[in-house]
C-alpha cells in the first residue's frame, strides 16, 4: 500500500482522539502481520488489520475513514489474542468506528434499508450493525 502524505494531513488531533478512545498501544505495533493472518474477515476488508494499524501509527485519519475495514470487523478478538505486542486491535477498530460516527458518518443507514432483505439478514449481523451505529 502506497501511503501519501498531503499538506493537510495533521496527525496530532487524530492521535489525541485515538489515545482517548483506545489508549496508546497502537504505537507499539511493529507490523508483524499476525493480526491480519488470524482475522477471519480480511477477504471482505479494503485494508487488512495490519495495514489499518500502519495508517493509525501515521495518524492518517481521513484515509482510514474511507476504508470499510473497521465496519467489517466482527470484534472476534482473534487479532488481540495473536498479537505478540499485546495490542487490542479490536479496540482500535471500535475507536475508529466511534470517531467516524461522531462525524455523523456511518456505513449502514437503517432507514435506507429495504424491509424484505432486512428481514432475511442474519440476526447477529443486524445486532452487530446497529451496535456499531450506536454512539
Ligand atoms: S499483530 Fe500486533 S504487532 Fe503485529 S501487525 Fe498486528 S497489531 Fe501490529
Ligand atoms: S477483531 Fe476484527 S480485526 Fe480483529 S480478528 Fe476479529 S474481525 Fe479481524
Amino acid at each position: 500500500m502506497t501511503i501519501r502524505f498531503e499538506p493537510e494531513d495533521n496527525p496530532h488531533p487524530f492521535f489525541e482522539q485515538m489515545e482517548l478512545l483506545c489508549g496508546d498501544d497502537f504505537y507499539k505495533c511493529y507490523q508483524c502481520g499476525s493480526c491480519a493472518s488470524s482475522c477471519p474477515m480480511t477477504e471482505h476488508m479494503e485494508a487488512s488489520p495490519r495495514k489499518i494499524m500502519h495508517l493509525v501509527r501515521f495518524g492518517l485519519g481521513e484515509k482510514l475513514a474511507q476504508l470499510n475495514t473497521f465496519w467489517v470487523c466482527a470484534t472476534c478478538l482473534c487479532c488481540q489474542v495473536n498479537c505478540p505486542r499485546g495490542i487490542d486491535v479490536a479496540r482500535v477498530m471500535e475507536a475508529l468506528r466511534t470517531r467516524t460516527l461522531r462525524q455523523k458518518k456511518d456505513y449502514l443507514e437503517p432507514s435506507r434499508q429495504r424491509i424484505a432483505p432486512v428481514s432475511e439478514y442474519p440476526q447477529i449481523a443486524l445486532v452487530g450493525a446497529f451496535r456499531k451505529l450506536a454512539c
